[in-house]
């Protein structure tokens, strides 16, 4: 009777394949487009990736500069320069950052410089201030040797005329743009930045600040994903909750995928849910139905419809947010045209013994602490896949083999989560 009862379900269930992490991820990478290329000032490409190398079109520092403030010098001038026995040499002239050197250095002279100014002729080192004492008016005192080039930085020293300084796939942050203005390019081409569309789906969900009517729960999701496409360098577009109706999905669906270059739904893609979602996704685009041999997650929906990525996550909370970490984060930044994907994974050793009765892949919420290189993972209690409160408490995820028995010391794969 039982089995009657089962039969219908396990048949749809058994004909669904189902896909290691890797396996499902790779299948979805391969067919994630790179997005379009613009061309954006320094001013507003922060966070941006880099869509053509940038080469250095002139030598930085553009020429032979001081280090220091102080006096260019001839390092043989000053050779038995010392504290008893200081070196005299005439000041030629005081050169400011800025302004350049109007006359040479000769043996027995020195010229005052000023972090920056460019080196004069002749000098080929410069000793600092500190160890220095102006007499007289154009006299100085140097009571330490230095050696030749000590102190200057030359021309071409950072880059060279010509080299590549940044390749395609580069993250432009503060260094890059700092580094792109004293190459003077003003302007770089870059990708477009993903605009992601966010679905809720499902009757039970209410939005914030509405009373909670017998049998709803919060939205968490659509809040998580929002947050979680601007961490991972994407814009998202909040697109409410569809109701378990299919013309109401439909709508909301296909308008959200006008209005972004991805979506992501969640909810109503497991089997023996009411169909609604999946209908709709399947009715949008080419889209496979999933199951991934992973806990929390294993329900997945991936497509693309009119060259559109269509993510469809599962709708427990930390299922969805999972999901997300390993599948649509990498997903989002090839959208981007980032080239490294993934984030890093290492080894860390078990503060607990850990079970996982599952034949999938259990990616547990933990905390990751690191000491002299050494890494410590202690699990941040329970871990259904409802229960938000553990992963607000973990700052990774460690990895867990399926039907895995590991005992305190064992050593495991593990991720941090930011
Ligand atoms: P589903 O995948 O639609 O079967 O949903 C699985 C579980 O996740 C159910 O308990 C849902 O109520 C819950 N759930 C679905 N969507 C959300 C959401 N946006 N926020 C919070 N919980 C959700
Ligand atoms: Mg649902």
């Amino acid at each position: 009777m039982l089995q009657n009862v089962r039969v219908p379900y396990y048949d749809k269930w058994r004909k669904i394949k189902m896909l290691s992490v890797d396996e499902a991820r790779q299948r979805m990478l391969n067919t994630i487009p790179v997005l379009s290329t613009e061309k954006r000032g320094i001013l507003n490409c922060a966070g941006y990736v880099l869509a053509e190398a940038v080469s250095a079109p002139e030598h930085i520092p553009p020429f032979d500069n001081s280090a220091m403030d102080g006096f260019a010098v001839r390092a043989v001038d000053v050779k038995a320069a010392t504290e008893e026995n200081p070196t005299v040499l005439s000041v030629v002239e005081t050169i400011a950052a800025g302004h350049a050197p109007t006359k040479q250095v000769l043996s027995g002279q020195a010229a005052r410089i000023m972090t920056g100014a460019m080196m004069p002729e002749g000098a080929d080192a410069v000793v600092m201030q500190e160890v220095t004492e102006l007499f007289s008016r154009d006299s100085v005192k140097i009571f330490e040797n230095v050696s030749e080039n000590q102190n200057v930085r030359f021309a071409g020293e950072s880059v060279k005329a010509g080299e590549e300084v940044m390749p395609p796939g580069k993250l432009l942050r503060a260094p890059e743009i700092s580094m792109l203005a004293s190459l003077n390019c003003a302007e770089v081409i870059v990708h477009r930045k993903p605009t992601v569309a966010i679905v809720s789906t499902g009757d039970e969900l209410t939005p914030l600040g509405e009373r909670l009517e017998p049998g709803k729960i919060r939205d968490s999701n659509r809040y998580g994903l929002y947050a979680q496409v601007e961490e991972a360098g994407g814009v998202p577009i909040d697109m409410g909750i569809a109701p378990d109706d299919e013309a109401e999905t439909e709508r909301i669906f296909r308008d959200a995928l006008a209005k972004a270059d991805a979506l992501i739904t969640s909810g109503g893609v497991s089997v023996g849910e009411h169909d609604v979602v999946k209908s709709v996704l399947a009715k949008l685009g080419e889209i496979n139905f999933w199951r991934v041999a992973m806990k929390p997650g294993k329900p997945q929906a991936y497509g693309i419809a009119d060259g559109k990525p269509i993510f469809g996550l599962p709708g427990n909370p930390v299922s969805s947010l999972v999901v997300f970490e390993l599948f649509v984060r990498p997903a989002l930044l090839k959208m981007a045209g980032h080239t490294h994907l993934l984030r890093p994974t290492f080894k860390a050793v078990l503060a607990e013994s850990v079970k996982n009765r599952d034949g999938r892949v259990n990616y547990m919420r933990a905390i990751l602490t690191e000491q002299d290189g050494h890494y410590t993972a202690k699990t941040t209690g329970p871990q259904g896949s409802g229960i938000l409160h553990s992963l607000v408490l973990a700052n990774g995820l460690i990895t867990i083999p399926a039907g895995a028995k590991l005992a305190a010391g064992a050593t495991v794969d593990a991720q941090f989560l930011d």
